[in-house]
């Protein structure tokens, strides 16, 4: 039953996008987004040609997010639609279907991704991962997207649209680089990431490194306590130092972790917070998708034993790394 909702709403993104086909669009126009990680990318794409509106702040957690009054009224006044998909903003599905009987044209940025890449853990239960932006690759065919999205509405500007994905992706590229570089100094036997919900599963597989999660797929599975009890048995077996915190999620789980590991004489620290799900503060380096990823890799590779310059990749991330 599951498996054949997930594939009504892929059927259903495809047909979002048909819709709005022969739909134009003159700029300046609004663009309205959903989760901070696809605001970004839709603002480095668009640049000054469109208005961008960004429906979730930072440190929002997408999987439960429902839209308020005033985001529907967006939402009903946006020219374009951008979302991330594959079930990501669940609570968000009827909106988009309502958008899309009017005839705005949504687009999920991650519908180039293929099966081959995509993946379907067996604890996500039909399911595909949804937090693909993990990988870096899979964030510049987000942007890639959005751009051909964007010269289809607004072909005046395609030449635009394209210089300003092509600039965005070379520094994609300079940081998924970064990040396969600076897990890869982890000594192997520490090259192990357990965090509160199961959003690293694209970043393991990109980077080299084992991932372990405190709760299961979306941040509404509560953990159940034997999980609990098998990671603190792995956690010790392995000597592992360090476990992180995520923005978006309660860390009441890592917390009952922590504890089972001390009641076993092991010490366990939270090694710092990732920006799972959502960017950081608005305003800061942390706040951009770079600065995000930039965060988290360069924290995991320098608490777990690797080399990563404190600032990261640019020198802008902000002191405590
Ligand atoms: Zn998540």
């Amino acid at each position: 039953m599951k498996r054949m909702l997930s594939l009504l709403l892929v059927v259903g993104a495809v047909a979002v996008s048909g819709i709005a086909a022969d739909k134009k669009v003159t700029s300046p126009y609004t663009i309205v987004t959903t989760c901070t990680m696809v605001t970004d990318i839709v603002a480095q794409v668009a640049g000054d040609k469109a208005e961008v509106k960004g429906l979730m702040g930072p440190g929002v957690d997408p999987h439960l997010y429902k839209p308020t009054r005033d985001d529907l009224t967006k939402l009903a006044k946006a020219d374009v639609i951008f979302y991330s998909g594959l079930m990501l903003e669940g609570r968000m599905a009827d909106s988009f279907m309502k958008m899309a009987r009017a005839s705005i044209p949504a687009y999920a940025v991650t519908e180039l991704l293929d099966e081959e890449f995509l993946l379907e853990p067996e604890e996500f239960d039909g399911h595909w991962d949804p937090h693909v932006w993990n990988d870096v690759q899979a964030w510049i065919s987000a942007t890639q997207a959005v751009a051909g999205a964007l010269s289809e509405l607004d072909p005046a500007n395609a030449a635009a649209y394209q210089a300003n994905s092509d600039a965005y992706t070379a520094k994609l590229a300079e940081l998924d680089a970064y990040a396969k570089k600076s897990i890869a100094t982890i000594p192997e036997k520490s090259r192990v990431l357990i965090t509160a919900h199961d959003a690293f599963n694209y970043f393991a597989r990109a980077y080299g490194i084992k991932v372990m999660a405190a709760q299961g797929v979306t941040t509404e599975s509560e953990a159940a306590i034997s999980d609990i009890n098998e990671l603190v048995d792995y956690i010790v077996e392995n000597d592992i130092r360090s476990i992180f915190v995520e923005n978006i999620v309660s860390d009441r789980n890592l917390q009952a972790v922590i504890e089972g590991a001390k009641a076993k004489g092991h010490s366990l620290e939270i090694g710092g917070e990732l920006y799972s799900d959502a960017t950081g503060p608005a305003g800061t380096y942390e706040g951009t998708y770079l600065g995000m990823v930039d965060h988290n890799v360069t924290l995991i590779t320098r608490k777990l034993g690797g080399e990563a310059p404190e600032k990261g990749l640019y020198g802008k991330l902000s002191p405590a790394h």
